[in-house]
């Protein structure tokens, strides 16, 4: 069994950032999901199979090798032991994500590999289902929420800094349309667990919400 910490909720929440450092914090490890949604999205880019051909690319993303390695503090994103961490946050990938993630056998796979990463540990894991489905028996689950604005300011910054070329309302319609499109498919679906502790960022800085979590984690 697992001691997880399920921190899920849409894009731009600052879901990332202080999941990782509540994991320091609490002297948890720390599980990117959204990073092997991200690599099975890439593997089907590279492979050159249309999003909307679901056996092709449920093919694809079975056959690929993604891992995850945190041993040197940020995660790298391995897909076929290429280190595809830059790679996995380009626009394209971003684009594409949504499509990818909604077949359930992309889902099937991943589900079972973040399970056996977490085996036996102690663990903070973010993502959109964290709390619903992988791991329903999570110690403590919370899902952040924030306005659309609040959300694309974040990735706004995030993109910028990582040196991509965008702006404010090409990223406001990106964040919306990713949201809509998890939060409508038919296979786990984002939305918080009957369980979770809903935690709205919109005004908090991000001190502000580690230390939110870190009262919850401590509860
Ligand atoms: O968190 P991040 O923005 O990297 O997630 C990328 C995408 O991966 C999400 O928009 C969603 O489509 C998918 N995802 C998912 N389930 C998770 C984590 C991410 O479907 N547990």
């Amino acid at each position: 069994a697992a001691t997880v910490i399920a921190i899920d909720g849409p894009a731009g929440t600052g879901k990332s950032s202080v999941s990782k450092l509540l994991a320091q914090r609490v002297g948890a490890e720390y599980l990117d999901t959204g990073a092997m949604y991200r690599a099975a999205t890439l593997a089907v880019l590279r492979a050159g199979v249309p999003v909307d051909d679901a056996d092709a690319m449920a093919a694809v993303v079975a056959d690929a090798v993604i891992a995850l390695d945190d041993s040197d503090g940020a995660t790298v994103v391995l897909l076929d032991g290429e280190d595809v961490s830059t790679a996995v946050r380009e626009a394209e990938v971003t684009a594409n994500v949504s499509a990818v993630s909604a077949h359930p056998d992309v889902r099937a796979k991943l589900v079972e590999l973040q399970r056996a990463v977490a085996r036996g540990r102690y663990v903070v894991v973010e993502g959109r289902d964290i709390g619903t489905v992988v791991f329903p028996d999570a110690a403590l689950k919370v899902f952040l929420t924030a306005s659309p604005q609040a959300r694309a300011q974040r990735r706004l910054r995030q993109d910028t800094a990582a040196g991509r070329d965008t702006d404010f309302d090409t990223v406001l319609a990106s964040v919306n349309r990713r949201d809509h499109l998890d939060s409508t498919r038919a296979a786990s679906p984002l939305r918080p667990a009957d369980d979770a502790v809903l935690f709205d960022t919109s005004e908090l800085t991000l001190p502000q919400v580690l230390d939110g979590l870190i009262t919850l984690a401590e509860k």
